[in-house]
């Protein structure tokens, strides 16, 4: 098969990261008679070096016509400074909106091998924990009208957060598919005993568990959600929420697993045209080091395959090399912890070993 992908290298580790996505796809590409065509765009702080804008409408055209986008990560204390409406994480809402991404999936697995690494390793955490949080990723909070005013002799601000029963179902539907895939279970997150949009989101949810009755359903507070994250993750299947919300909670649910480098995610569309990206930052505390943890993005390239190419088997093989690599003791330095048994290994190298066990 031949595939387009388009390249959002980023700022931050984000160069750092995604050539070792790139160079486990290209063995994956050798390996069972693939090729992965690239096209390189700028974005965030990078784009706006170059062009002024966190995005061009050329490069977001080209996000259009493509196969699939690879993502690394953008921003960094540069552009930290800069008008609001040009910072680089602009870009990512614009490209999320453009190319209809709705739907965010972010698994969240405790890799047995790196339990040592987890904070909450001593607190009744399961070796097996393994959730997905479906996010609602272009409605909500962050899409509606944002409005700083003066008003009676000081400033006041307001975020719009806005929901239509279609967005609402939509998303509750890649739950549903979802959980059926996986452990059949889904925790609708809202906080409609406070707001009016979670009870209508709460409203749409449980039509939907009706019409996928073979689905164990179950509405949960978010700030209850917070706690139950830490207190007993393995309760949890499929965790479907607002964009907000999702973005906190995932964060959270994150270091669980030991590190934030290790966590990939998908976003997708109602086509095959989806965005892959670790759901971590560009990390500038380490870039330009060779010490970032390219996992997550290799794991992200993992789910391109599955999700966008349909390509389960090399998706698998990504997934189970990780595993492998692990199991040899290869970290990291953000996954070493204190273990002396550990090699400690670069990004680069990291992305080798990952090759090697595809071979
Ligand atoms: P961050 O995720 O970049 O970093 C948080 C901490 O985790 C840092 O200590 C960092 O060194 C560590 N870390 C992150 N990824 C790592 C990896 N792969 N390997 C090892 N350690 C890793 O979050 P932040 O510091 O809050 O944000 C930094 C910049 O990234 C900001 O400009 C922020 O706006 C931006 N950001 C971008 C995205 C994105 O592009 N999707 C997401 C979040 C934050």
């Amino acid at each position: 098969m031949n595939k387009k992908i388009t390249v959002l290298k980023g700022d931050g580790i984000g160069p750092e990261i995604v050539d070792e996505a790139l160079k486990v796809l290209d063995k994956i590409g050798e390996k069972y008679g693939h090729s992965f065509e690239k096209d390189y765009v700028d974005i965030g702080g990078a784009s706006i070096d170059k062009f002024g804008v966190p995005i061009t409408d050329e490069g977001l055209e080209r996000c259009k016509n493509c196969d699939s986008v690879l993502l690394g990560a953008v921003g960094g204390p540069k552009w930290d400074t800069i008008d609001p409406l040009k910072r680089p994480e602009k870009a990512l809402l614009k490209v999320r909106a453009e190319l209809g991404l709705f739907a965010n999936l972010r698994p969240t697995k405790m890799f047995p091998q790196l339990k040592s690494a987890s904070p909450l390793k001593d607190t009744g955490i399961k070796d097996g924990l393994d959730l997905m949080i479906v996010r609602e990723l272009t409605g909500g909070i962050y899409f509606g009208e944002h409005k700083t005013f003066e008003q009676d002799g000081e400033t006041v601000a307001t975020d719009l957060m806005l929901y239509s029963e279609h967005e609402i179902e939509r998303i509750g539907r890649v739950a549903f598919e979802t959980a059926r895939k996986r452990g059949s279970k889904v925790h609708s997150v809202d906080k409609a005993n406070v707001l009016d949009s979670s009870k209508l989101w709460r409203k749409v949810m449980h039509k939907l568990a009706e019409e996928y009755s073979d689905v164990e359903y179950s509405d949960i507070l978010v700030d209850n959600t917070a706690m139950q994250l830490v207190r007993n993750p393995g309760q949890f299947d499929v965790i479907v929420t607002e964009n907000m919300f999702g973005d906190i909670l995932s964060d959270e649910a994150s270091m669980l697993t030991g590190s934030i480098g290790m966590m990939p995610s998908a976003s997708l569309s109602s086509t095959t045209l989806g965005m892959y990206e670790p759901i971590h930052g560009s990390a500038p505390d380490i870039a330009g080091q060779n010490i970032a943890n390219p996992l997550g993005t290799i794991l992200s390239a993992a789910m391109m395959l599955r999700y966008s190419f349909d390509m389960i088997e090399e998706a698998n093989d990504i997934e189970k090399a990780v595993n492998t690599v692990l199991d040899k003791g290869y970290r990291t330095v953000d996954i070493a912890g204190k273990d002396e048994n550990v090699t400690k290994v670069s990004c680069s190298e990291m992305g080798d070993l990952v090759c090697r066990e595809i071979q």
